[in-house]
């Protein structure tokens, strides 16, 4: 058995300036997080195993309207909720996505059962839809993704071409995908995404969120990653593996390598944003190049920390 264990856990990146929330906002959006963490924590500490651990915290991130995805999802161009969502277990490979779903409660569930119910990898759209109907997935209404802050930060754009991240001022836009790493006590690790996307996205856009490798990844060999950022840029960098891929060919630590992608490759092609990711022996890198990233991490021994800004 492994001595370590530990679960990291984002709520988006982006322009998250001190000063400009209010100290209720910020505890609020600390309070979720604490409360997403420790349910995760709870699953690891109880033996269950990182994909249990992960997929429970993104359960509760999605049921909290302060982010962007499950309940929180910002409105598409259309007026709709589109969300993304994507699972990976590091032990087996096996992965399951879910892209361009309407009304489905908890995305990242469904991710999983694409993963461990079907031959496939991702469902996309309509056809995810019936999957899920297949399945005895209830749709909730438009009225319970319906947030009165998102509503306006899609009308202040939704006659223009632009599309914005969530919590992102500089584009006038947010990034609040949320994600979760873990470690169990068994060495095994494991990492989900999910999120509404982009604010006014149109045309089916799909961003690195659901696309193993680009947002979401993990692989027992090396580490487990969920990113959020200007999915574009995500994609381009195909992120997640790539963090990987660093520590697999050139022998990083987790550490280093994700710094070395976030704060060098994906700043050179000019992407935003940031990830968490969790290796095998239960530590923990969580770099950003934006102002913030809502993010939070628990270690079996006794660290933690809740954290909103660059300290
Ligand atoms: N990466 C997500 C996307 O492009 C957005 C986010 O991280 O908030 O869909």
């Amino acid at each position: 058995m492994n001595k370590k264990y530990s679960i990291a856990i984002h709520g988006g990146a982006g322009t998250l300036v001190k000063g400009l929330m209010t100290p209720e906002k910020e505890e609020q959006y600390k309070a979720a997080l604490n409360e997403a963490l420790e349910k995760g924590y709870a699953v690891l500490e109880n033996n269950g195993s990182a994909m249990e651990a992960i997929e429970t915290a993104v359960i509760h991130l999605e049921d909290s309207p302060l982010f962007n995805a499950g309940k929180g999802s910002v409105f598409t161009n259309d007026g709709t909720h589109e969300m993304d969502a994507a699972i990976m277990d590091g032990k087996t490979l096996d992965a399951g996505a879910v892209s361009l779903i309407t009304g489905i409660k908890n995305p990242i569930s469904l991710a999983r059962d694409i993963m461990e119910k079907t031959e496939h990898v991702f469902l996309a759209g309509e056809g995810a839809m019936r999957f899920a109907k297949s399945l005895g997935y209830t749709l909730e209404t438009p009225e319970y993704f319906y947030d009165e802050h998102r509503y306006q930060q899609w009308q202040n754009i939704k006659d223009s071409d632009k599309f914005q991240l969530d919590h992102s001022m500089k584009r006038e836009g947010k990034f609040g995908t949320v994600g979760a790493v873990a470690c169990d006590k068994n060495g095994n690790i494991a990492a989900a995404t999910s999120t509404g996307g982009m604010t006014n996205k149109r045309w089916g856009r799909v961003g690195d969120s659901p696309m193993i490798g680009s947002g979401t990844y993990a692989n027992n060999k090396t580490c487990a990653v969920s990113c959020t950022g200007s999915g574009e840029y995500f994609i381009r960098g195909v992120v997640a593996y790539d963090v990987s891929c660093l520590m697999e060919y050139k022998g990083m630590t987790v550490e280093e390598a994700a710094t070395e992608v976030i704060n060098k490759r994906v700043l050179e092609i000019g992407g935003d944003g940031g990830l968490i990711a969790v290796d095998t022996e239960g530590n923990i890198a969580m770099p950003f190049n934006t102002e913030g990233m809502y993010r939070a991490f628990k270690t079996s021994e006794e660290k933690k920390e809740i954290s909103i800004y660059k300290d």
